[in-house]
């Protein structure tokens, strides 16, 4: 049986997945879906309403309570009820605060439910944590993308720049870590490699020859799976 295509990316914060899932998707024609950005946005809205991080109950409210999509076309743009925050969800505030609120299991089930909704019946490339262990656990294609934590802190530091912003190396390389740490030592849906999931680290290879080598490995599990289907 030929299904529609859904490829699962994940690894660590700065491994290239958002450059990397873009491309894919868009040579391949498929909907792209960036699971960190919701996350991002449970955190701003959080930071706008005001609440602590300790109050549980109110964020898990207010994520019920919360619209989140994606441009038609556009997976990288995101709206929160309406209202475009693909900027503001990438400030140090919002992307400190996306760890430990993404560790709140409640939190995790609402965004959980709607990551599987906008996937619908494949067609997708979606990128996070948890994407080929929890999330989309039947992808056909499961990517694990790593790199080394100066490389990432790097990778991150030359992006803000060329963004105009004023970054530090060394606090970015912190942060990174700590995020690392956390995201893989929490209790629900820690970052890990699904099994089934290829790894790839970027270290040393371009953004093209890491396309390259998803989209071989694709092309190979998509002529496996047809020819037994
Ligand atoms: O990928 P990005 O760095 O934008 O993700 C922000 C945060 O959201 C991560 O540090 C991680 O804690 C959380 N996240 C998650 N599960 C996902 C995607 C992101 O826990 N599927």
């Amino acid at each position: 049986m030929c299904r529609k295509i859904s490829i699962a990316i994940d690894g660590p914060a700065g491994a290239g997945k958002t450059t990397i899932a873009r491309r894919v998707s868009h040579i391949l024609g498929l909907k792209y879906i960036d699971t960190g950005a919701m996350y991002r946005a449970v955190a701003w809205k959080m930071l706008k309403a005001g609440i602590p991080l300790s109050d549980e109950d109110s964020i898990i409210d207010m994520v019920r309570n919360t619209e989140i999509d994606f441009a038609e076309g556009d997976g990288s743009k995101i709206f929160v009820d309406g209202k475009d925050i693909s900027r503001e969800i990438r400030t140090p505030e919002v992307t400190r605060l996306s760890s430990p609120v993404s560790a709140i299991p409640g939190v995790r089930r609402l965004l959980v439910a709607r990551q599987r909704e906008l996937a619908g019946c494949g067609g997708v490339v979606m990128e996070g944590r948890d994407i080929g262990s929890v999330v989309l656990p039947d992808a056909q294609i499961k990517i694990f993308l790593t790199a080394s934590a100066n490389e990432r802190a790097m990778r991150r530091y030359k992006e803000m720049k060329a963004a105009g912003m004023d970054v530090n190396l060394d606090s970015l390389r912190h942060d990174i870590e700590e995020r690392d740490h956390r995201d893989s030592t929490r209790a629900d849906s820690p970052l890990v490699k699904a099994s089934g999931a290829v790894e790839v680290n970027t270290d040393n290879l371009s953004i093209e020859e890491v396309v390259e080598q998803i989209l071989n490995i694709s092309s190979e599990r998509m002529s496996a799976e047809c020819s037994t289907g």
